[in-house]
């Protein structure tokens, strides 16, 4: 009998029940016994909704992110977050945040560093690690979650993160080696195995998506070491690799003296032939089928076409799962009542994805025709959305196959072009300028609900918007900022407002994602050919620029991103998609331009989290991602000034493609990670202007100008200072206007001091 599982259910609740408890609980509305009391609601439903399968997972729920609870279980936290005789809990968000509570009397100190989670979009806090890090188990939070977990009667399996993972996810600051610390990290695995073991635990879910990586030198000897001191620990490992194929650490993953091995079978599909010989006659296999990175429905004929023989081998040794954890799709279809019907009718959310890991089972278990009626309609989906006028569309396709090769190319060079921009603009150095958005106001989400709901008419959504730009205006001019925008009022998000606008995207109404902490985010569906219906901005932008002399920035997101921040066709290239996407936002920034906005920014976030996860694979990637961007952006005038920014710090690796974007200013992530990324400026050196972030807005605290100018200046010593410009990291639609104005007049202020020190005038 096949088994089924689940490797991660999202956290968040599918009515965002953890983000409001969170929330309540950051601002002092709310208890801490009522934070708790949440989670365990949460906990006890999502084990409900999982209790068809044969094992479901503990410990996957998270207050915050699952890299900290690991750290936590492992007694690994920085020592600047322990208060002592503070709730262990509130130490857990001053690391995540900086502080535990916002109004929290206790010092601010410096958040954990954030990142990316493999190529997905949710972020977690980066391990912190020394030459003398040590660790001491403590699985308290494991062992409760497993307890409710049987209180419920449901079959638990522990979930952690396996120790090689979990220190490549982590960093050094003082320049040892992370693989030094496996020694000493071992013992508390070990311990943590046998504790759970003793609970009562049969299997353990190891997750060791590293293996989907390009090794390092030593790591997959650390592999071996490590796995075959865990081996006797009381427990069966399920060691879970995701996220792609397994390559060249195939073998190595084979040979591990694990009890069985869940492969991500719907990236790397073709590696189970070459695997099943390499499996222990007793070993599982456990194949993660149903994407848990897109949100269509799976193909069941097809998976059941290619599993029946599978089964047929591994009988009781194969499991069925998701390709990884759930996380990264939204919950619950059922909750989309606005979503038309058709378009409803090819899409899985978590809980329908479950539902077709069970047919799975049963047909494979007890026959297809146990399961003929839903089979049936299963394949009635994929042929309608095959078949569908909404998907594919001859008009889209015959413009994108006229663009010509130089629509991706501006007329002149950056050395051309920047003195007719300084001419226009009339900027002085250090400019200052902020990412696009401001803080999104109660007021501003109810006056969009409201209108969304039809309870206020155009006029006055109109009004009310416009009264949020004047606002805007008014404030930055009082600040002193010198390259202003509008401030983002009318867009929920930088993404989902865009392709609530063009044809072949579908937004929902709750397919709310984690991106971190209590942050989600709807990804929305690209379900077929892209066109631009009408302009999108112009009118919000045209008025802005109204009402003030200052250059005002009209304010887009670029394809890539686009693409890698929604959930995208599968029966097309995402390289097609992207193009399609970058031909309507070419239209855009042509009729941004003809309304006489002279700079112009397009974000691309994202950019850098769709490089693949294998190196091999960068280039191809970047190839066509860079193309994408520049057919956007490069169809204006000389005087016109493209901007760009992303929202990260790693990206030395890819200075060559971010340098061919050719965008006249990048605006970058850079204060958390201490400017680390400008080294990579001492080696590469790159052509146009840069603003590296000096304001870190993931976090409420409020920068020093002397931080800010400390940081400007060690950008100087690497980028020419006529070169630099002076921002946040970010979008401050997260922040409050409270945390906001202090910011960015102490920011100011910065810039001023620099520019004293540099008399010379920004050459024209
Ligand atoms: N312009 C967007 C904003 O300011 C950019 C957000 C982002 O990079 N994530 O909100
Ligand atoms: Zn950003």
């Amino acid at each position: 009998m096949a088994k089924t599982h689940n490797l991660g259910f999202p956290r968040i609740g599918a009515g965002r029940e953890l983000k409001t408890a969170l929330e309540r609980y950051w601002s002092g509305q709310g208890a801490r016994e009522d934070l708790l009391d949440c989670g365990a609601a949460l906990r006890r439903r999502h084990w409900q909704q999982q209790a068809q399968l044969d094992w479901v997972p503990v410990g996957d729920f998270s207050f915050y992110d699952q890299v900290l609870d690991m750290g936590f279980t492992l007694g690994h936290v920085p020592p600047r977050a322990r208060v002592p005789g503070a709730d262990p809990r509130d130490d857990y968000f001053r690391v995540a945040r900086g502080r535990s509570a916002e109004d929290c009397s206790c010092h601010a100190l410096q958040a954990g560093e954030m990142t990316k989670w493999f190529d997905t979009n949710y972020h977690y806090i980066v391990p912190e690690f020394a030459a003398d890090s040590s660790f001491a188990l403590d699985p308290t939070r494991l062992l409760a979650q497993w307890e409710e977990a049987r209180a419920l009667g449901v079959a638990a399996k522990p979930v952690i993160i396996g120790p090689l993972t979990y220190l490549w996810l982590g960093k050094t600051r003082d320049g040892s080696a992370r693989l030094d610390l496996l020694g000493r990290l071992l013992p508390a695995y070990a311990q943590l195995l046998r504790t759970l073991a003793a609970a009562g635990a049969e299997w353990v879910q190891i997750d060791e998506p590293l293996l989907v990586l390009d090794l390092e030198p030593g790591w997959a000897e650390a592999f071996r070491h490590a796995y075959a001191s865990l081996a006797n620990c009381g427990v069966k490992l399920l060691l879970a690799t995701y996220f792609g194929p397994l390559q060249d650490n195939l073998a190595l993953a084979c040979a591990l003296p694990v009890h069985g091995l869940h492969l991500d079978a719907v990236r790397a599909r073709h590696e189970v032939a070459a695997l099943l010989p390499l499996l222990h006659p007793d070993q599982v296999l456990s194949l993660g089928v149903i994407d848990g990175r897109n949100v269509w429905k799976a193909d069941l004929h097809a998976l059941l076409d290619w599993l029946e023989p599978l089964h047929g081998q591994l009988g009781d040794r194969l499991w069925l799962a998701p390709s990884c954890s759930l996380l990264h799709v939204p919950v619950d279809l059922a909750r989309e009542t606005d979503l038309d019907s058709e378009l409803r009718f090819w899409l899985a959310f978590a809980c329908q994805k479950l539902e077709e890991l069970r047919i799975l089972s049963v047909a494979l278990n007890r026959g297809r025709v146990a399961v003929q009626e839903a089979l049936v309609a299963n394949a009635a989906a994929h042929t309608a959305r095959r078949r569908s006028a909404r998907v594919h569309k001859p008009a889209v396709q015959a413009a994108l196959a006229a663009v010509q090769p130089a629509w991706r190319t501006r007329a002149s060079s950056f050395c051309q072009r920047a003195p007719l921009q300084a001419a226009a603009l009339k900027l002085p150095p250090y400019p200052t300028t902020t990412i696009g958005s401001f803080p999104q106001t109660s007021t501003i989400r109810q006056a969009r609900q409201a209108w969304r709901l039809g309870q206020l008419d155009q006029a006055g959504y109109e009004s009310a918007m416009r009264a949020e730009i004047a606002h805007c205006v008014r404030v930055q001019e009082a600040l002193g900022l010198d390259v202003l925008v509008h401030g983002e009022a009318e867009r929920n998000d930088m993404v989902e407002y865009f392709a609530g606008l063009l044809d072949g995207y579908v937004c929902t109404s709750q397919g709310w994602v984690q991106s971190y902490g209590s942050r989600c985010v709807k990804p929305p569906i690209l379900f077929g050919d892209i066109a631009l219906a009408q302009p999108m901005t112009v009118g919000w932008s045209r008025y802005a620029a109204s009402l003030t002399d200052k250059p005002m920035k009209g304010m887009l997101t670029g394809p890539v991103t686009m693409l890698n921040w929604s959930f995208v066709r599968d029966d097309q290239p995402r390289s097609v998609s992207g193009d399609q996407l970058a031909l309507a936002i070419r239209s855009e920034v042509q009729a941004l331009e003809a309304a006489g906005l002279q700079v112009i920014q397009i974000d691309e976030a994202a950019l850098r989290e769709g490089l693949p996860l294998r190196r091999a694979d960068w280039q191809a990637y970047l190839d066509w991602a860079v193309d994408a961007f520049r057919l956007a952006a490069n169809g204006v005038h000389d005087s016109t000034q493209i901007h760009t920014h992303m929202c990260y710090s790693e990206f030395r690796d890819i200075l060559g493609a971010i340098a061919a974007l050719d965008a006249d200013v990048i605006t970058i992530e850079a204060s958390r990670s201490d400017m680390d990324l400008l080294d990579a400026f001492e080696h590469f050196h790159y052509p146009n202007d840069i603003g590296p972030g000096v304001y870190d807005i993931h976090s409420p605290n409020v920068p020093e100008v002397g931080q800010m100018v400390a940081a400007l200046q060690q950008a100087a010593r690497r980028i020419a200072p006529e070169r630099l410009w002076v921002n946040p990291d970010c979008g401050l639609k997260t922040r409050r206007w409270d945390e906001v104005l202090p910011a960015l007049e102490r920011m100011v202020q910065a810039a001023q001091q620099l520019r004293a020190a540099l008399p010379t005038r920004r050459s024209a």
